[in-house]
Protein backbone atom coordinates (compact mmCIF):
# COMPACT_ATOMS: atom_id res chain seq x y z
CA UNK A 1 0.00 0.00 0.00
CA UNK A 2 1.41 3.24 -1.03
CA UNK A 3 0.72 5.07 2.07
CA UNK A 4 2.38 5.85 5.87
CA UNK A 5 -0.26 3.92 6.85
CA UNK A 6 -0.35 4.00 11.16
CA UNK A 7 -2.65 0.89 10.76
CA UNK A 8 -1.48 -2.47 10.60
CA UNK A 9 -1.56 -3.64 6.24
CA UNK A 10 -1.41 -7.45 7.54
CA UNK A 11 -5.46 -6.52 8.42
CA UNK A 12 -6.23 -5.41 5.13
CA UNK A 13 -6.96 -7.83 1.83
CA UNK A 14 -4.72 -6.58 -0.80
CA UNK A 15 -4.87 -8.54 -4.30
CA UNK A 16 -2.46 -7.06 -6.99
CA UNK A 17 -2.62 -8.04 -10.55
CA UNK A 18 -0.26 -7.94 -13.17
CA UNK A 19 -2.35 -8.04 -16.63
CA UNK A 20 -0.13 -8.31 -19.97
CA UNK A 21 -1.35 -8.18 -23.57
CA UNK A 22 0.29 -11.17 -25.70
CA UNK A 23 1.05 -8.78 -28.41
CA UNK A 24 4.81 -9.63 -28.05
CA UNK A 25 7.33 -10.81 -25.57
CA UNK A 26 7.63 -9.39 -21.73
CA UNK A 27 10.55 -6.19 -22.28
CA UNK A 28 12.38 -4.61 -19.18
CA UNK A 29 9.29 -2.01 -19.33
CA UNK A 30 7.54 -4.55 -18.68
CA UNK A 31 9.43 -6.50 -16.46
CA UNK A 32 9.41 -2.93 -14.32
CA UNK A 33 5.05 -3.15 -14.22
CA UNK A 34 5.54 -7.11 -13.12
CA UNK A 35 8.06 -6.46 -10.20
CA UNK A 36 6.40 -3.11 -9.05
CA UNK A 37 3.05 -4.93 -8.84
CA UNK A 38 4.51 -8.17 -7.10
CA UNK A 39 6.83 -6.65 -4.76
CA UNK A 40 3.59 -4.04 -3.84
CA UNK A 41 1.71 -6.82 -3.40
CA UNK A 42 4.76 -9.21 -0.98
CA UNK A 43 5.42 -6.39 1.08
CA UNK A 44 1.60 -6.20 2.10
CA UNK A 45 1.36 -9.84 2.75
CA UNK A 46 -1.09 -9.27 -0.42
CA UNK A 47 -2.01 -11.56 -3.26
CA UNK A 48 -0.31 -11.33 -7.02
CA UNK A 49 -1.78 -13.01 -10.10
CA UNK A 50 -1.00 -13.05 -13.59
CA UNK A 51 -4.31 -11.88 -16.32
CA UNK A 52 -3.76 -12.90 -19.77
CA UNK A 53 -5.16 -10.05 -21.60
CA UNK A 54 -5.79 -11.83 -24.94
CA UNK A 55 -8.57 -10.09 -25.74
CA UNK A 56 -7.42 -8.72 -29.30
CA UNK A 57 -6.32 -11.80 -31.52
CA UNK A 58 -5.26 -9.35 -34.42
CA UNK A 59 -2.95 -7.45 -32.47
CA UNK A 60 -1.43 -10.88 -31.19
CA UNK A 61 1.80 -12.26 -31.58
CA UNK A 62 1.81 -15.72 -32.34
CA UNK A 63 3.96 -17.57 -29.17
CA UNK A 64 3.65 -14.26 -26.92
CA UNK A 65 1.36 -15.53 -24.50
CA UNK A 66 4.05 -18.90 -23.67
CA UNK A 67 7.06 -16.70 -24.12
CA UNK A 68 5.59 -13.97 -21.78
CA UNK A 69 4.53 -17.06 -19.16
CA UNK A 70 7.99 -18.58 -19.64
CA UNK A 71 9.54 -15.74 -18.22
CA UNK A 72 7.39 -14.42 -15.38
CA UNK A 73 8.79 -18.08 -14.20
CA UNK A 74 12.50 -17.51 -15.08
CA UNK A 75 12.07 -14.73 -13.21
CA UNK A 76 10.04 -16.25 -10.55
CA UNK A 77 7.16 -13.89 -10.69
CA UNK A 78 4.45 -16.56 -9.80
CA UNK A 79 1.19 -16.12 -9.84
CA UNK A 80 -0.67 -17.34 -6.51
CA UNK A 81 -3.78 -18.37 -8.65
CA UNK A 82 -4.38 -20.17 -11.78
CA UNK A 83 -3.99 -17.86 -14.66
CA UNK A 84 -7.12 -16.12 -16.13
CA UNK A 85 -7.20 -15.77 -20.01
CA UNK A 86 -9.86 -13.09 -21.29
CA UNK A 87 -10.12 -15.01 -24.23
CA UNK A 88 -12.21 -17.55 -21.89
CA UNK A 89 -14.55 -14.72 -20.27
CA UNK A 90 -17.08 -13.51 -23.10
CA UNK A 91 -20.12 -14.44 -20.81
CA UNK A 92 -18.88 -12.45 -17.62
CA UNK A 93 -18.34 -9.08 -20.22
CA UNK A 94 -21.72 -10.09 -21.89
CA UNK A 95 -23.50 -9.94 -18.57
CA UNK A 96 -21.56 -6.20 -17.42
CA UNK A 97 -22.60 -4.95 -20.93
CA UNK A 98 -26.45 -6.19 -20.30
CA UNK A 99 -25.96 -4.57 -17.11
CA UNK A 100 -25.10 -1.06 -18.65
CA UNK A 101 -28.02 -1.63 -21.88
CA UNK A 102 -30.21 -2.47 -18.59
CA UNK A 103 -29.74 0.78 -16.95
CA UNK A 104 -29.07 3.08 -19.86
CA UNK A 105 -26.06 3.55 -19.73
CA UNK A 106 -24.58 2.87 -22.98
CA UNK A 107 -25.47 3.28 -26.81
CA UNK A 108 -25.34 1.82 -30.10
CA UNK A 109 -23.02 3.65 -32.47
CA UNK A 110 -22.22 3.31 -35.82
CA UNK A 111 -19.92 6.59 -36.51
CA UNK A 112 -16.73 5.75 -38.76
CA UNK A 113 -13.10 6.68 -37.05
CA UNK A 114 -13.02 8.82 -40.19
CA UNK A 115 -16.06 10.71 -38.66
CA UNK A 116 -14.33 11.28 -35.68
CA UNK A 117 -11.10 12.42 -36.22
CA UNK A 118 -12.90 15.74 -37.13
CA UNK A 119 -13.70 15.59 -33.21
CA UNK A 120 -10.14 14.72 -32.40
CA UNK A 121 -11.52 11.15 -31.96
CA UNK A 122 -13.77 11.87 -28.90
CA UNK A 123 -17.30 10.96 -29.17
CA UNK A 124 -19.27 12.93 -26.77
CA UNK A 125 -22.99 12.93 -26.53
CA UNK A 126 -25.56 9.96 -27.91
CA UNK A 127 -25.38 10.33 -31.52
CA UNK A 128 -28.68 8.29 -31.83
CA UNK A 129 -27.41 6.07 -34.77
CA UNK A 130 -30.03 4.13 -36.43
CA UNK A 131 -29.42 0.43 -35.95
CA UNK A 132 -32.58 -0.80 -37.06
CA UNK A 133 -30.99 -2.91 -40.54
CA UNK A 134 -29.46 -6.47 -38.89
CA UNK A 135 -26.48 -5.92 -41.25
CA UNK A 136 -25.59 -2.62 -39.63
CA UNK A 137 -22.66 -3.16 -37.89
CA UNK A 138 -22.47 -1.15 -34.72
CA UNK A 139 -20.38 -0.51 -31.23
CA UNK A 140 -21.59 -0.37 -27.63
CA UNK A 141 -20.90 3.32 -25.95
CA UNK A 142 -20.43 4.08 -22.44
CA UNK A 143 -22.37 7.48 -22.41
CA UNK A 144 -19.93 9.07 -19.90
CA UNK A 145 -22.72 11.64 -18.74
CA UNK A 146 -25.18 9.11 -17.49
CA UNK A 147 -23.65 8.85 -14.39
CA UNK A 148 -22.41 12.15 -14.04
CA UNK A 149 -25.32 14.06 -14.36
CA UNK A 150 -24.32 16.26 -11.85
CA UNK A 151 -21.58 17.71 -14.08
CA UNK A 152 -21.67 19.68 -16.83
CA UNK A 153 -20.04 19.24 -20.28
CA UNK A 154 -17.14 21.64 -18.73
CA UNK A 155 -16.30 19.20 -15.93
CA UNK A 156 -13.71 17.48 -14.70
CA UNK A 157 -13.17 14.34 -12.92
CA UNK A 158 -10.49 13.28 -11.51
CA UNK A 159 -8.84 10.53 -9.15
CA UNK A 160 -6.14 10.54 -6.45
CA UNK A 161 -3.48 8.24 -7.73
CA UNK A 162 -0.60 6.98 -4.79
CA UNK A 163 2.23 7.96 -7.00
CA UNK A 164 1.73 10.39 -9.65
CA UNK A 165 -1.23 12.28 -6.85
CA UNK A 166 -4.17 14.40 -8.27
CA UNK A 167 -4.97 13.52 -12.01
CA UNK A 168 -7.77 15.24 -13.81
CA UNK A 169 -9.40 14.95 -17.51
CA UNK A 170 -12.00 16.83 -18.74
CA UNK A 171 -15.45 14.55 -19.48
CA UNK A 172 -15.85 16.40 -22.72
CA UNK A 173 -12.20 17.06 -24.08
CA UNK A 174 -10.14 14.04 -23.03
CA UNK A 175 -12.72 11.15 -22.37
CA UNK A 176 -16.00 11.20 -24.08
CA UNK A 177 -18.35 8.52 -24.73
CA UNK A 178 -15.60 5.56 -25.08
CA UNK A 179 -16.31 2.15 -26.57
CA UNK A 180 -17.12 -0.93 -24.31
CA UNK A 181 -17.84 -3.35 -27.50
CA UNK A 182 -16.13 -2.81 -30.28
CA UNK A 183 -18.13 -2.84 -34.28
CA UNK A 184 -15.81 -5.38 -35.41
CA UNK A 185 -17.75 -7.31 -31.93
CA UNK A 186 -14.32 -7.41 -29.84
CA UNK A 187 -14.31 -6.98 -26.22
CA UNK A 188 -12.93 -3.10 -25.40
CA UNK A 189 -9.61 -3.34 -23.12
CA UNK A 190 -11.65 -0.61 -20.62
CA UNK A 191 -14.95 -3.53 -20.08
CA UNK A 192 -13.07 -6.20 -19.77
CA UNK A 193 -10.37 -5.19 -17.04
CA UNK A 194 -13.24 -3.67 -14.89
CA UNK A 195 -15.07 -6.78 -15.41
CA UNK A 196 -12.16 -8.72 -14.33
CA UNK A 197 -10.65 -6.76 -11.56
CA UNK A 198 -13.69 -7.29 -10.09
CA UNK A 199 -14.04 -10.78 -10.55
CA UNK A 200 -11.06 -11.22 -9.19
CA UNK A 201 -10.96 -8.89 -5.74
CA UNK A 202 -8.20 -6.80 -6.94
CA UNK A 203 -7.82 -3.88 -4.87
CA UNK A 204 -4.59 -2.60 -5.95
CA UNK A 205 -3.64 -1.84 -9.25
CA UNK A 206 0.00 -1.14 -9.76
CA UNK A 207 0.77 -0.38 -13.60
CA UNK A 208 2.52 2.19 -15.89
CA UNK A 209 1.85 5.54 -16.54
CA UNK A 210 0.75 5.10 -19.84
CA UNK A 211 -2.63 3.37 -18.51
CA UNK A 212 -3.38 6.56 -16.79
CA UNK A 213 -5.56 8.38 -19.15
CA UNK A 214 -7.81 5.06 -18.78
CA UNK A 215 -8.29 5.47 -15.33
CA UNK A 216 -11.12 7.65 -15.08
CA UNK A 217 -12.71 5.75 -17.87
CA UNK A 218 -12.59 2.62 -15.40
CA UNK A 219 -13.82 4.03 -12.66
CA UNK A 220 -16.45 5.59 -14.33
CA UNK A 221 -17.96 1.91 -15.58
CA UNK A 222 -16.82 0.79 -11.45
CA UNK A 223 -19.41 3.08 -10.00
CA UNK A 224 -22.10 2.04 -13.08
CA UNK A 225 -21.38 -1.63 -12.55
CA UNK A 226 -21.71 -0.71 -8.56
CA UNK A 227 -18.16 -2.29 -8.49
CA UNK A 228 -15.73 -0.84 -5.73
CA UNK A 229 -12.97 0.85 -6.98
CA UNK A 230 -9.67 0.12 -6.35
CA UNK A 231 -6.58 1.92 -5.39
CA UNK A 232 -4.16 3.04 -8.21
CA UNK A 233 -0.40 3.86 -8.38
CA UNK A 234 1.15 4.43 -11.61
CA UNK A 235 4.77 3.93 -12.13
CA UNK A 236 7.09 5.92 -14.17
CA UNK A 237 7.64 4.45 -18.12
CA UNK A 238 11.16 3.30 -19.60
CA UNK A 239 12.23 5.40 -22.64
CA UNK A 240 14.32 4.26 -25.29
CA UNK A 241 17.02 6.33 -26.36
CA UNK A 242 14.76 8.43 -28.81
CA UNK A 243 12.69 9.65 -25.87
CA UNK A 244 9.69 6.99 -26.84
CA UNK A 245 8.78 4.82 -24.51
CA UNK A 246 9.96 1.34 -24.37
CA UNK A 247 7.21 -0.98 -25.77
CA UNK A 248 6.49 -4.00 -27.94
CA UNK A 249 5.35 -1.59 -30.70
CA UNK A 250 8.64 0.13 -31.00
CA UNK A 251 10.69 -2.99 -30.91
CA UNK A 252 12.07 -3.28 -27.27
CA UNK A 253 14.24 -6.18 -27.10
CA UNK A 254 12.92 -9.25 -25.40
CA UNK A 255 14.03 -9.94 -21.86
CA UNK A 256 17.04 -11.76 -21.51
CA UNK A 257 16.42 -15.21 -20.33
CA UNK A 258 19.88 -15.95 -19.28
CA UNK A 259 20.63 -13.66 -16.35
CA UNK A 260 17.08 -12.79 -14.52
CA UNK A 261 18.83 -12.17 -11.18
CA UNK A 262 20.93 -8.87 -12.80
CA UNK A 263 18.16 -8.35 -14.81
CA UNK A 264 16.17 -8.00 -11.45
CA UNK A 265 19.29 -5.83 -9.63
CA UNK A 266 18.76 -3.47 -12.75
CA UNK A 267 15.00 -3.49 -12.18
CA UNK A 268 15.28 -2.61 -8.66
CA UNK A 269 17.56 -0.41 -9.22
CA UNK A 270 15.45 1.70 -11.88
CA UNK A 271 12.66 1.64 -9.60
CA UNK A 272 15.06 3.95 -7.80
CA UNK A 273 15.21 1.20 -4.32
CA UNK A 274 18.47 1.25 -4.26
CA UNK A 275 19.72 -2.70 -4.08
CA UNK A 276 23.22 -2.85 -2.89
CA UNK A 277 25.97 -4.13 -5.10
CA UNK A 278 27.02 -6.95 -3.74
CA UNK A 279 23.09 -8.03 -4.04
CA UNK A 280 24.06 -8.66 -8.02
CA UNK A 281 25.78 -11.77 -7.63
CA UNK A 282 23.17 -13.14 -5.68
CA UNK A 283 19.88 -15.91 -6.73
CA UNK A 284 16.73 -14.42 -8.42
CA UNK A 285 14.71 -15.81 -4.97
CA UNK A 286 17.10 -13.45 -3.14
CA UNK A 287 17.40 -10.29 -5.20
CA UNK A 288 13.30 -10.46 -4.58
CA UNK A 289 13.28 -11.25 -0.84
CA UNK A 290 15.82 -7.93 -0.84
CA UNK A 291 13.34 -6.26 -2.84
CA UNK A 292 10.07 -7.28 -0.82
CA UNK A 293 11.45 -6.31 2.44
CA UNK A 294 12.92 -2.84 1.48
CA UNK A 295 10.16 -1.98 -0.93
CA UNK A 296 9.63 1.84 -0.92
CA UNK A 297 7.14 3.30 -3.53
CA UNK A 298 7.41 6.52 -2.37
CA UNK A 299 11.05 6.70 -3.96
CA UNK A 300 9.17 6.85 -7.72
CA UNK A 301 6.47 9.48 -6.14
CA UNK A 302 5.73 11.94 -8.98
CA UNK A 303 8.84 10.53 -11.74
CA UNK A 304 6.69 10.06 -15.37
CA UNK A 305 9.67 8.09 -17.35
CA UNK A 306 12.89 7.39 -17.20
CA UNK A 307 15.59 6.26 -19.62
CA UNK A 308 15.64 2.14 -19.69
CA UNK A 309 19.20 2.36 -18.87
CA UNK A 310 18.94 4.74 -15.53
CA UNK A 311 21.08 4.51 -13.65
CA UNK A 312 23.99 4.68 -16.63
N1 LIG B 1 -3.09 -5.36 -20.77
C1 LIG B 1 -2.63 -4.01 -20.59
C2 LIG B 1 -1.28 -3.83 -21.27
O1 LIG B 1 -0.54 -4.79 -21.42
C3 LIG B 1 -2.44 -3.64 -19.14
C4 LIG B 1 -3.70 -3.54 -18.43
C5 LIG B 1 -3.62 -3.01 -17.01
O2 LIG B 1 -2.61 -3.20 -16.30
O3 LIG B 1 -4.62 -2.43 -16.60
O4 LIG B 1 -0.96 -2.70 -21.62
Amino acid sequence: MFSNSTISTADIPYVGRFAPSPTGPLHFGSLLAAVASYLDARSNNGKWIIRMEDLDPPREMANAKERILEALDVYQLYSDEPIVYQSERYPLYQAALDRLIHNDLVFPCTCSRKQLSAVDGIHFGNCGSDISSPDIEFAWRFNCQSINAELNTESEVSFNDALQGHFKQSLQQDIGDFVVKRKDLLWAYQLAMVVDDFQQGVTHVVRGIDLIDSTLRQNMLQRALNYPIPHYAHIPVACAENGQKLSKQNLAPALDLENPAANLWRALSWLRQEPPENLRQESVKEVLAWGIANWQPLKLQGLQNQAANYPA
